[in-house]
């Protein structure tokens, strides 16, 4: 069981030269023959090899999210929310 720091760089297990850095990628999966994109979505990325590994957290969360039975939930489906986005930089400027 690999357990390492969030936020810190570990050494790759794929070519075991490179180190494997957190970055935040496009996610894609396929749900139900629709394809979903999840911009921002945290990734482990080799700089040697390339090698991607997707923080294991962030995948249950959104597999979680995106579960084939939850049109059977009572519940409403919840919004699809980006992970780690913030705002503000882009608020509009009131002309007073
Ligand atoms: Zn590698």
């Amino acid at each position: 069981m690999a357990d390492h720091v969030e936020g810190t760089a570990y050494p790759c297990n794929h070519c075991q030269a490179g180190m494997m850095n957190l970055r935040f990628i496009t996610y894609l999966t396929r749900q139900g023959g629709e394809l979903i994109t999840v911009p921002g979505f945290p990734a482990w990325v080799c700089d040697v090899c390339g090698k991607r590994e997707f923080d294991g957290r962030a995948v249950n969360w959104i597999s979680t999210m995106l579960r084939p039975d939850a049109g059977q939930s009572p519940a409403p489906r919840p919004a699809r929310r980006i992970p780690g986005k913030k705002r503000g930089a882009d608020r509009p400027s009131m002309p007073d």
